[in-house]
């Protein structure tokens, strides 16, 4: 799938997010998601020993407390300027289960691009 303008927008914010966000071991992971219509939900995840949680599920579960419908496309980022993350192999069930279409930015910040949430290989 092209790489859009506003994907590379997507990018920025995650990777905004993360670096205003994650300044300590309870966030590494930031995850910015786009709906159709433009808007933009963030969040980071959160370590902890007795389980913590995946940005996109924050992200997920923000999306639906802030009344967004359709997630169209997503993306995470590391920490201190690491490399685009993909989602875990729960989280990539979780999000093809509630957004069959969702477009997923994965890859090197130089090189990313947007594969289908369906098709994102597993493990
Ligand atoms: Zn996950």
């Amino acid at each position: 799938m092209t790489m859009r303008d506003t994907d590379r927008a997507l990018v920025q914010a995650a990777s905004a997010v993360a670096k205003l966000r994650c300044r300590s071991a309870a966030h590494t992971l930031a995850t910015a998601a786009r709906t159709a219509e433009g808007r933009v939900v963030s969040a980071v995840n959160v370590v902890h020993a007795a389980g913590g949680t995946c940005p996109e599920r924050v992200a997920l579960a923000t999306a639906a407390t802030q009344g967004v419908g359709e997630l169209e496309t997503i993306v995470t980022v590391g920490d201190r300027g690491r490399s685009l993350v993909a989602p875990c192999p729960a989280c990539r069930e979780l999000l093809a289960d509630h957004f069959p279409t969702l477009r997923i930015i994965v890859g090197s910040p130089e090189t990313p691009l947007v594969t289908p949430v369906t098709k994102l290989p597993n493990g």
